[in-house]
Order: C-alpha cells, then structure tokens, then sequence
C-alpha cells in the first residue's frame, strides 16, 4: 500500500504581505517554462485552482525567456553536431533556475525534468515528491534541452508515458496535479486518494449515484441495501475481480 505520505507544514510569508498575514501552504511549485500561460491556465481550474485560492498549494510558471542575455530574448539553437531541430541553450535555463531557488531557499526543494527519457510517473512517485516542500519542474520544448545544464540542476528526470510530446507543459500539468491530489488540505479527505484506482494496489470497484435505473439497468441491489459489511464486502469482490480482468499486472506487482 502507498498512503503513508507525510506532509511537513510550515508557515511561508507571501512576498509583499505583511509578516503577520503569513499563511500556511503545504506544497509549492515552480514551473521553468517557454510558455507559462499553458501552466496558469490549466493550474487555475478546478480542485487545483481552489487549492491555490484557499492557499494550501502555490503554484508559480516561471519564463525562461525572461532571462535570455540576448537581445531578441533568442532561448535555443542549432544542436552542435547537426540533426534537425533546435535545442534550448543552458545560459537562460541556468539563471531562470538560480532565481527561482533564490524565491524560497528554506524550502526542502527538488528539480525534476519532464522528460521521455525519465522513470515513467507512477502513484508510488508521486507520493514521494509530495514528501518535498517544493518541485521545481522544468519543461522542454522543441528537440530537447542541452545536456550540460540538465546534468548541472536537474535531480531527475520524469516521464508520463512512453510517447514524445512537443513539449514538458502537459507533463509538468499532470505531475502538479497528482501530487497537489495528495497534499494536506487539497481533498476533502485522504481516503478520497486511499482507496482509489492504483494507490490501494487495485483497481476501483464500479460507482454508482442516481437515478436508481437507467435504461432498464439497476443500481446493483447490495449498495442499496444499507449494510456496510456486505457493501465493504461486495466492493473488495468487485476490485479484485476489474483488477484481474483489466490489469492483471498489477496483481503480479504487488505479489
Ligand atoms: N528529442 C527528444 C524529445 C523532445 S520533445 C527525445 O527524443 O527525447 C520536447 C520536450 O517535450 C521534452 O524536452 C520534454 O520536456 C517534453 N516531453 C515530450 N514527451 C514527454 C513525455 N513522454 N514525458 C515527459 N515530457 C515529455
């Protein structure tokens, strides 16, 4: 079983506010990308954006571009060697990563890069990245990112999947968002993660809510019933029975 992340709470003063209206949040992220708005946008809807409203998670999109030296803010360039593409140069990545560690230096942090090549994400990852007080993530576009500066900042690399992207926003999206899922105050309750799809070993028993018929299809009678046991008891039945029929593999790990 995987529900044994700890949070570390601590007080964070929000630049600008006055000291005594310091507010308690439990995980930041930085996000290190060419095109932030993809970021704020995404990370302004929903669970996650009333989790940045009520202040349990912050969620910062950092322009790399802002810190290109050059004057028509360029940020990549020919890969040394030839091939086709371009690659984003280490100088602006470099100085975007200083300054963004530089905002919250007491934050036990760890820098993370979306990237095809990394550990594919898993419930068990995210799980442990939640036991940080802050992610920054860096996002890659167009072919890649010079090695140089991955080697320098990057603690590791993370995949969502086994097919390549245009670029890390979408992948950094996911990453916030299943570890927000996780933190201290972002749910109404840790069970609402415990006993889900993958992070109880199992796959989630099928839900039902009303109308108590649809198309001539009921509500199976068990749930209707009002006996926790038996409900317990049919919903264990129902996991390991999906598990085995969709995703026998999962068996075969947790074995
Ligand atoms: N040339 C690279 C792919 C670059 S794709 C290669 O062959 O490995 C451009 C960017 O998209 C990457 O730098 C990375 O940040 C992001 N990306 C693409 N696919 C991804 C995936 N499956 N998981 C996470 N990030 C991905």
């Amino acid at each position: 079983m995987f529900c044994e992340a700890k949070h570390s709470k601590f007080i964070y003063y929000l630049c600008g506010c006055p000291k005594d209206s310091g507010m308690e949040i439990n995980m930041r992220f930085d996000v290190l990308t060419l095109f932030p708005e993809m970021i704020e946008n995404i990370a302004a809807q929903s669970i996650i954006g009333r989790a940045q409203n009520s202040g349990v998670i912050e969620v910062h999109a950092h322009n790399i571009r802002d810190y290109s030296l050059d004057k028509h803010r360029k940020v990549d360039d020919t890969p040394c060697g030839g091939g086709k593409g371009m690659l984003m140069a280490v100088p602006p990545i470099d100085a975007c990563h200083e300054a963004v560690k530089a905002l919250a230096p007491e934050m036990k942090t760890r820098t993370v890069y979306m990237s095809p090549c990394g550990q594919v994400l898993t419930q068990k990852k995210a799980i442990e990245l939640s036991n940080y007080d802050r992610l920054i993530i860096l996002c890659g576009h167009y072919e890649g990112i010079d090695q140089r500066v991955l080697d320098e900042i990057v603690d590791e690399e993370i995949s969502i999947g086994d097919y390549v992207l245009t670029g890390g926003e979408l992948p950094a999206c996911i990453l916030v968002d299943c570890v927000s899922r996780l933190i201290d105050g972002v749910l109404a309750s840790a069970e609402c993660y415990e006993q889900e799809s993958i992070a109880s070993g199992l796959l989630e028993y099928p839900q039902y809510t009303r109308p108590y018929e649809f198309h001539g299809v009921k509500v199976p009678d068990v749930l209707l019933s009002g006996h926790h046991a038996k409900i317990a008891e049919w919903r264990a039945a129902e996991s390991l029975r999906l598990t085995k029929e969709k995703r026998p593999d999962l068996l075969e790990k947790n074995n």
